[in-house]
């Protein structure tokens, strides 16, 4: 039903979108509002930019994104980053913003401004990430995609990576999203499907400092986006399903030019690891909402109240892969964010534990 509706609403818009649009074009500016969620409106520019700088700043009414009272509702755009548009296509551009109050601090859901000046402060060190986004597919109904209308498929086992009818779900949906990012100039590294049925997971990296959070956010965007033609509903949340179904997270891989040092990144892996040990709760409490629900220690997970790491160990905090133990220098994986953690809010404390403090 869902993919029917699709079809005729492109059918439908198809021609006009091959209309010229002569010099004009469509700058799409897209912002993180007050519960975490994505915002978008549009601005015709006169011409094509060719950077931020070239942008205006622009507002919206914050008391209708919970970003400010009614009284004093004006928040602004600040354009920070630009992405090409896959559904406009040609000259047509994504635009990512920051939020600002009206007195020139960083609005309450401005993440990213923080992380800024930690990325510069470390720039010396070229901090790079590499973030997996775990979600999870509902339908229209509110009920996961794919999933028979009464009951439940069948135990975890064949879906991860899976292949074939029933063990897959809305491979369309997900290739979309992919060939979408690599338009827009997302730095996707790749997709695989996950050990709950209708959970994926795409990767984003290795990027520098602060290109992460600007990156993910971005995915995340033309995610939902396109979910809007397929019927889809990506959650979010860190876990979608009680009972014996994998969570969602948002492991995160980090690596500096001392970790990337051949003979001696293995010690410095060894001493961030010491110093994230030491700063483990406040590190939680940066990790997502509902990650308690999520980091139980079961389900390829380590337990929320203790820190634990090591080589090739799915069941610890920190990770450090195979591949990297095996060749003495590298990156490690944080275990513990969960699916909805703001990806500036990750970098930022990862690069202040490790490197800054
Ligand atoms: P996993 O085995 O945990 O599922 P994935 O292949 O899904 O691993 O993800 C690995 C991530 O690590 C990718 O996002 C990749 O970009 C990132 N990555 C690779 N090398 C580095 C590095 N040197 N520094 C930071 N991240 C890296
Ligand atoms: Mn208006
Ligand atoms: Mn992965
Ligand atoms: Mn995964
Ligand atoms: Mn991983």
């Amino acid at each position: 039903m869902s993919t029917l509706i699709a079809t005729k609403r492109v059918d439908l818009l198809a021609p006009y979108l091959a209309l010229p649009q002569g010099p004009r074009v469509q700058a799409e500016y897209i912002w993180i509002d007050g519960d975490g969620g994505l915002r978008c409106k549009t601005m015709t520019l006169d011409s094509k930019p060719e950077s931020v700088a070239d942008l205006k700043e622009w507002n919206f009414d914050g008391s209708s994104t919970n970003q400010a009272p009614g009284h004093n509702s004006d928040v602004y755009l600040r354009p920070v980053a630009i992405f090409k548009d896959p559904f406009r296509a040609g000259d047509n551009i994504l635009v990512l913003c920051e939020c600002y109050d009206n007195d020139g601090t960083p609005n309450k859901s401005n993440y990213r401004a923080h992380c800024k000046k930690v990325m510069d402060a470390a720039a010396a060190e070229d901090p790079w990430f590499g973030l997996e986004q775990e979600y999870t597919l509902f339908d229209a109904d509110g009920q996961v995609y794919g999933w028979p209308k009464m009951g439940f498929p069948g135990p975890q086992g064949p879906y991860y990576c899976g292949v074939g009818a029933g063990k897959v779900f809305a491979r369309d949906f997900i290739e979309a999203h992919y060939r979408a990012c690599l338009y827009a100039g997302v730095n996707i590294s790749g997709i695989n499907a996950e050990v709950m049925p209708s959970q994926w997971e795409f990767q984003v990296g290795p990027c520098p400092g602060i290109d992460m959070g600007d990156h993910l956010w971005m995915a995340r965007f033309l995610l939902l986006r396109i979910g809007e033609e397929w019927g889809i509903k990506p959650s979010f949340h860190p876990k979608p399903l009680k009972g014996d179904w994998n969570g969602a997270g948002c492991h995160s891989n980090f690596s500096t030019n001392a970790t990337r040092t051949p003979g001696t990144g293995m010690q410095a892996i060894e001493e961030a690891i010491k110093k994230l040990e030491k700063k483990h709760l406040e590190h939680i409490a940066v990790y997502g909402e509902d990650n308690d629900m999520r980091l139980t220690g079961k389900h390829e997970t380590a337990s929320m109240s203790t820190f634990s790491a090591g080589v090739a160990n799915r069941g610890a905090s920190i990770r450090i892969p195979r591949h990297v133990g095996a060749q003495g220098y590298g990156y490690l994986e944080d275990r513990r964010p969960a699916s909805n953690v703001d990806p500036y809010r990750v970098t930022a404390i990862l690069v202040e534990t490790t490197l800054l403090n």
